[in-house]
């Protein structure tokens, strides 16, 4: 579906970008993992997509940092000549009730999650638009749509990637460059693995499907909008939740 595509996935060493990064591999495309400090997590990704005989690099680069990022964004079209698909899938929880939050937690989740989803496609812009061909996938959340009591920040986070995803789409819809959000539910990820087994138990009661997301699912989403059968859909934000905010 994705042969010969070449492709950016943040945060692709672990969870959701992980599971990404090997379906577009599976797929036929080529992949630049970004990550943020977990050299082994990466390493150990890059080493299965090429045991899968699919071609990947792996990058260390903090999300967060304009410069970071150029040089980064930089270096993968040196390698790949051309990039066609993004991913901004890099993000983190700092999760507190209001009454508690720390001014650095709400700063470093924003800068992560919005900011960093920003420098991504800041970087690659004029590229795609001369391209005059692109897929750009953000992966927001559900607690963007309806918040989440304990994640102020991330949930205010994840409703700027929506209306990010939202002017781009229309900015870019001219040059046939398609930008959607997806939004996941609970996927069994380290991110919900450091939640209480309490917290699991009654999120799962709450999700018509009785079960968690598992990476993978998210990741045959973000392959179908990033392949050709997607071409008209754009400026959209899809759940996948297993039905807990119908
Ligand atoms: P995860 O397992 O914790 O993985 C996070 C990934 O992001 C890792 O590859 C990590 O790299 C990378 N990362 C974090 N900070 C970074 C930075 N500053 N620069 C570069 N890379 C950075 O998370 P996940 O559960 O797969 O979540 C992936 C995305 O889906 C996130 O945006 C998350 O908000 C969203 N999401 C998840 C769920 C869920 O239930 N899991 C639900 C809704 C939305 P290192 O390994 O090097 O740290």
């Amino acid at each position: 579906m994705l042969k010969g595509k070449k492709a950016i996935v943040t945060g692709g060493s672990r969870g959701i970008g992980r599971a990404i990064a090997i379906e577009f591999a599976k797929n036929g495309a080529s992949v630049a993992l970004i990550y943020g400090g977990n050299s082994d997590a990466a390493e150990e990704t890059v080493q299965e997509i090429r045991a899968l005989g699919g071609e990947a690099v792996s990058f260390k680069c903090d999300v967060q940092s304009f410069e970071d990022t150029k040089n980064t964004v930089e270096e993968i079209l040196k390698i790949f000549s051309k990039v066609d698909i993004l991913v901004n899938n890099a993000g983190i929880t700092r999760d507190s009730l209001m009454l508690n939050m720390k001014e650095e937690d709400f700063n470093e989740v924003l800068d992560t999650n919005l900011k960093g989803t920003f420098n991504m496609i800041r970087h690659l812009y004029s590229h795609m638009m001369k391209q005059r061909e692109g897929r750009i996938i953000n992966i927001s959340s559900v607690s963007g749509i309806a918040g989440n009591a304990g994640q102020a920040n991330y949930s205010s986070a994840k409703a700027g990637i929506i209306g990010l995803t939202k002017s781009v789409a229309k900015e870019l819809a001219r040059r046939n460059i398609t930008c959607n959000a997806i939004a996941p539910g609970f996927i069994q990820t380290d991110m919900t693995d450091k939640l209480s087994p309490k917290i699991k138990e009654a999120a799962i009661e709450e999700i018509p499907l009785k079960r968690m997301g598992q990476p993978e699912e998210v990741a045959k989403l973000a392959t179908f909008l990033a392949s050709d059968n997607a071409g008209y859909i754009t400026g959209e934000v899809i759940k996948i939740d297993g039905g807990l905010y119908m």
